[in-house]
């Protein structure tokens, strides 16, 4: 088995030799940038499943970083930060991070949420037949991972499409906030309500014309549901 290569850009070396040290004894293989200004670079060179990403680097916006990772990748993006506020939290998710940890943090927390963010991006569908789901002129095909709208490729983020396949996987049904961040997120995600909120906003960016009736509606208070369009 190849080993889940983590690209860890963080300038702190007390961090850097906790982490690199933890995940190594744990099989993972472990890049490290101490900078903002390798890691476009460092993402084409060792194809990372996981970038841990420090807000406060020396040379760069961890913001700006998080934005032109994303511009770039679909790779497991969690931020690292010592800024503990709400808005920094739901400002990275906005800028398309999977998951968001305050220093400091334990390396049993640190694991679950990469864990969680790699179930994410490794989901694996059951052998069948129906794999194909079709939305109006959106189409999601679970074996390929692949989302097209009239043909046309819509690239997600890993937590962006398993969001998307919860939903369209339940077609009508109201999914409560705690159903989703259940199934989607997983354990420990309870109440963090704030995650299904940003990556519904998210797919809605990505998925919905202006204009046209809303494929995902939220249901106040309760949740959301997948309404599929009149064919
Ligand atoms: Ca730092």
């Amino acid at each position: 088995m190849t080993e889940t290569c983590v690209l860890l850009v963080e300038d702190d070396p007390n961090i850097v030799d906790l982490v690199r040290s933890n995940l190594m004894a744990r099989g993972y293989r472990v890049e490290v940038s101490t900078t903002g200004s390798d890691v476009e670079q460092m993402l084409e060179q060792f194809d990372p499943a996981i970038v841990l990403l420090d807000l406060g680097l020396p040379d760069t916006s961890g913001f700006d970083l998080c934005r032109s990772i994303r511009e770039r990748s679909d790779v497991g993006l969690i931020v690292v930060s010592a800024r503990t506020g709400e808005i920094d939290k739901v400002r990275a998710l906005n800028l398309g991070a999977d998951d968001y940890i305050t220093k400091p943090f334990g390396i049993d927390e640190l694991l679950a949420r990469m864990v969680a963010t790699l179930r994410r991006s490794r989901i694996v569908e059951p052998v069948s037949q129906d794999t194909i789901l079709k939305f109006g002129d959106l189409e999601i095909d679970l074996e390929a991972k692949l989302v097209q709208r009239n043909g046309e490729r819509i690239q997600l983020t890993p937590t962006e499409y398993a969001l998307l396949r919860y939903l369209a996987l339940n077609p009508g049904v109201l999914l409560t906030y705690e159903r989703l961040l259940r199934e989607v997120w997983g354990r420990g995600y309870e109440n963090s309500r704030e995650y299904v909120r940003v990556y519904v906003g998210r797919l809605r960016a990505k998925l919905e014309y202006d204009g046209e009736e809303t494929l995902i509606v939220t249901e106040p208070r309760a949740g959301y549901r997948l309404i599929p369009p009149e064919q």
